[in-house]
């Protein structure tokens, strides 16, 4: 899939908050990351009673692309039930992103349906990421296949 409606893509995160699992802070969040091939993965919060053990929602999607076998991302949209802010992926998301690159693209949305478009990059500026450990794709230790 070439191209890709953000609206589309907004819609399926807001369908995966419907699914979130958050009774300790009652606040919702779905995320729909969108392959390089045109697969959509959702995901929701998942909150457990040890609180640090929570995943976000954007972790929990891209989580589940790559345990099926997809790296390789186009954008992500993340939803919220906020009505006046568009939601904003936290830090430890916004380098769980970054792994996977710093040009594509984030929607953030609030909960009509807006969005705002950034990129991984403007979200995570000056950032470390695989290359900084020489662990790019076809690279073994410091030798390029
Ligand atoms: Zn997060």
């Amino acid at each position: 899939m070439n191209q890709y409606y953000p609206e589309a893509l907004v819609q399926k995160s807001q369908e995966a908050k419907i699914r979130a699992y958050c009774p300790y802070s009652k606040f919702r969040v779905g995320a729909a990351v969108l392959t390089s091939n045109g697969t959509v993965f959702t995901g929701c919060n998942v909150e457990n009673a040890s609180y640090p053990l929570g995943l976000c929602a954007e972790r929990t999607a891209i989580s589940k692309a790559v345990s099926e076998g997809y790296t390789s991302f186009k954008a992500i949209a993340i939803a919220s039930d906020l009505e006046d802010r568009f939601i904003s992926p936290c830090g430890a998301c916004r380098q769980f992103m970054r792994e996977f690159g710093s040009q594509w693209d984030v929607y953030l949305s609030k909960s009509d349906g807006s969005y705002k478009l950034m990129t991984v990059e403007e979200l995570l500026p000056f950032s470390f990421g695989p290359d900084d450990l020489g662990a790019r794709e076809n690279t073994v230790g410091n030798s390029k296949l």
